[in-house]
């Protein structure tokens, strides 16, 4: 196996051989990576060009005259070059057994075995009718030795009946047919996914025969052929196909690497606009929502204020005295107020909810801001009877946008004295746990059952006849701006509702929102 039978090996060379094998593959990896892909694909280049290292290192001696420094590339040729007849054999006889089988087996054993019921159904399918997968293999193992033997002729031919191994150029043109073939080959409508000229013309099934063409012409035209013609020089026949098959191997692994991120590239797109389909129509779904929350309490207290206002129109003494009249009026009056302070409350809400949620953080006493809250809604507490208390360290502060937390605040108080029984009591409060600042509302209603904990937070969820359904939503959405979040436990003793607002504090309480932990429940 000695380019020479005369000459003495030299034994540097499986040495060198190791150093043109990694700087060959890194050359043809870098203009395959510069002519075809894109700099995305850089890191996989990397990692095989590391691995093309590690495995390159030690020459091993697969002859007593053939020394090759990749194991992992000579296990591959040698597989190829030495077992691919035999497959071939292998392939031939099981696809003939199996085709047997499929047409003698009845088809309900022919559909519970898995290869049979393959064949089958890729014999039925429109590509496969005429050629099973077996012997699509089949001609792939043909068109690859077909494809040695041009090379072998031609090497030959050129040198004119000298040993092939004495012409470097004969190699090289050999191996250019060779591959030439190969790709032409290729062209074969025996492929299911390779039709025939004239092509069918979807682009789908032209890409694969570009594919073919570019791998043989990336094989041809880059410093694989470099790679295979100096193996050739140094080792002889065996070497070159070495490297020859490995080069083919190393492009069809990249190429299959580039395939499949390409693959999860699509896959991506794919998630990120069905992500963003959704997204639009939960937006459309809110809008709806809010339309038809909006419209029927607008509606609703307007027909208060139109009973009310014809009332007053029509007002009259009817016998009674003047002075009851007048008092009469006035009530309707404040049902009139009444309604367009819910009109007012509905449209506020909305205003709020809808304007840009940036805050203005700013060092504040924590108790001032529970005592302003809780001043807003101790007129509400009184007409229901409800006691309010405010429990809160004096030296508690936080940097906060007091006026959002404020609102806040207020929204989650005037639900719980809306939930709270007369003579009820409603605490708001505050502490220090660790790095968090939780506020909180607690008051000794009916509580929130499990099933709504999560949704009373959502924007328009409401169970009140009145209700905008905004509050809470408003008051997460303010909690979320600081870092923080909000969500809600049963009060002590199971009893009532304990509204928590929790915020990151010690650090930029205003700009962070990686923050709280969610709280436990
Ligand atoms: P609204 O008060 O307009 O209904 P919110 O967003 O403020 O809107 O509240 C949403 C829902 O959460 C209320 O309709 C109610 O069912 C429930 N909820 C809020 N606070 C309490 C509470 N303290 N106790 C019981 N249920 C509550």
């Amino acid at each position: 196996m000695s380019p020479d039978g005369a000459q003495e090996r030299d034994p540097e060379a499986g040495r060198r051989l190791v150093r043109v094998a990694i700087g060959g593959a890194a050359i043809a990896v870098l203009l395959t990576g510069f002519f075809q892909m894109r700099a995305a694909d850089w890191p996989i280049y990397a990692i095989v060009a590391a691995l093309t290292v590690v495995l390159t290192a030690p020459p091993v001696r697969i002859l007593p005259d053939l020394s090759l420094p990749v194991p992992l590339m000579a296990a591959m040729s040698g597989f190829l070059y030495i077992g691919g007849l035999p497959i071939l054999v292998v392939n031939f006889a099981v696809d003939l057994v199996m085709s047997v089988l499929v047409r003698v087996l009845p088809p309900e054993v022919v559909g519970r075995v898995r290869p049979l019921r393959l064949l089958r159904d890729f014999r039925s399918s429109p590509s496969g009718s005429r050629f099973g997968p077996m012997r699509v293999v089949n001609v792939e193992h043909a068109v690859f030795i077909v494809g040695l033997a041009a090379r072998w002729w031609v090497a030959t031919a050129v040198t004119g009946g000298e040993p092939i191994w004495t012409s470097v150029v004969a190699i090289a043109i050999a191996e250019v047919v060779g591959y030439s073939v190969w790709g032409g080959l290729s062209f074969l409508p025996v492929f299911p996914d390779r039709p025939l000229f004239p092509l069918a013309g979807s682009q789908e099934q032209i890409r694969p025969l570009i594919g073919d063409i570019a791998l043989t012409l990336q094989i041809v035209v880059t410093a694989f052929i470099y790679l295979i013609v100096y193996s050739y020089a140094e080792t002889g026949l065996l070497g070159a196909g070495t490297f020859a098959v490995a080069s083919l191997a190393v492009l069809l692994v990249l190429e299959r690497l580039n395939d499949r991120r390409l693959q999860l590239e699509e896959q991506n797109r794919t998630l990120a606009r069905l992500n963003r389909e959704l997204e639009h129509r939960e937006r459309l779904s809110a809008i709806g929502k809010m339309a038809s929350v909006v419209s029927h309490q607008i509606l609703q207290q307007l027909g208060v204020i139109g009973i009310y206002a014809n009332l007053v129109r029509t007002a009259s003494t009817d016998g009674s005295a003047p002075e009851s009249a007048l008092a009469r009026t006035r009530l309707h009056g404040a049902a009139i107020e009444g309604a367009l302070e819910d009109v007012n409350r509905v449209l506020r809400d909305l205003l709020v909810f809808s304007r840009d949620l940036r805050v203005n953080p700013y060092h504040h006493e924590v108790v001032s801001l529970l005592e302003e809250a809780a001043a807003a809604a101790r007129p509400t507490a009184e007409e229901h009877g409800v006691r309010l208390r405010v429990e809160c360290p004096g030296d508690l502060g936080a940097e906060l946008d007091k006026l959002k937390m404020k609102q806040a605040l207020e929204n989650v108080l005037r639900n719980a004295i809306d939930a709270s029984p007369a003579g009820g009591e409603v605490v708001v409060g505050a502490r220090r746990d660790g790095d968090v600042l939780e506020v909180f509302v607690t008051d000794e209603g009916a509580g929130v059952p499990l099933e709504n904990r999560e949704a009373i937070f959502t924007p328009f969820f409401t169970t009140k006849e009145n209700g905008s359904g905004l509050g809470l939503a408003i008051a997460r959405e303010f909690t979320r701006a600081h870092g923080g979040d909000v969500d809600v436990v049963p009060g002590a003793g199971g009893r009532g509702a304990r509204f928590r607002l929790r915020l990151p504090v010690g650090g930029d309480a205003g700009s962070s929102r990686a923050g709280v932990p969610t709280p436990s429940r």
